[in-house]
């Protein structure tokens, strides 16, 4: 039973690898919009493959499918097959249900056969379970470097020129947001740039009832209150 993990580079995966502890880090490069600035951060023992879904990437960054060809092709390197989705995750191939559906597809045509022996095939979707913030309160509590991993996660739609994050889109947000929560200090340029995004795009619908995040909305208007504190 080998463990593989379906690794991006961002926050998630990235933690997901050092709680799982997976035998293999698959990579997908599928040419998208951000490919390149991922590529360039990844761990030396990350094995990459291509499949060029970048060509069907919309402009909200969602790739219709994209989860049931990452697990299909995960499928060649191992048996349990772990997403890397968290509870923010709202998309459908990334839910409970999918991983059941994929996990019984997937065995179902991994059955003895001619060409193969039998194998079963495992769609781990445990991490749903936790947010954010609270894998990285575990990674925390197991002796974790919350430097290290601030510094070694990229998942930036909007890198600067120089390659930085740009820490005015979602992604930049909510890692700002969780590193914040579990007492990390991400600085004063940062801090500046994270409560502008949150003051014009996510503040306006929290007040509206419209972000539909429960408990996620509480860890945003609480390390909001704290980087206002110290930084404004
Ligand atoms: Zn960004």
């Amino acid at each position: 039973m080998k463990k593989v993990l379906l690794y991006s580079g961002g926050m998630d995966s990235w933690l997901i690898d050092k709680i799982w502890k997976p035998d293999i880090k698959l990579y997908i490069n599928i040419k998208g919009e951000y490919s390149k600035e991922e590529l360039k951060r990844l761990p030396k023992d990350v094995i990459i493959e291509e499949l060029d879904l970048g060509r069907f990437e919309r402009e909200d960054k969602i790739i219709p499918m994209r989860n049931l060809f990452f697990v299909t092709l995960a499928s060649l390197y191992g048996d349990e097959i772990c997403l890397g989705a968290t509870a923010g995750d709202r998309v459908l191939d990334k839910s409970i249900d999918f991983g059941e559906k994929a996990s019984d597809l997937l065995t179902y045509l991994w059955q003895k056969q001619h060409w193969t022996e039998e194998r079963k095939i495992k769609i781990n979707l445990d991490f749903k379970h936790y947010s954010k913030v609270e894998l990285l309160k575990m990674y925390k509590n197991q002796g974790g470097d919350l430097k290290k991993a601030f510094n070694e996660t990229f998942s930036c739609y909007y890198p600067r020129h120089n390659g930085n994050e740009c820490w005015t889109c979602k992604p930049c947000f909510r890692k700002a947001v969780a590193f914040t929560i579990v007492g990390f200090d991400i600085g004063k340029e940062k801090a500046k740039r994270v409560i502008r995004y949150i003051d014009s795009e996510i503040l306006p619908a929290i007040k509206n009832g419209t972000y539909g995040r429960g408990k996620e909305e509480q860890d945003i208007l609480e390390a909001y209150k704290v980087l206002k504190e110290k930084y404004e």
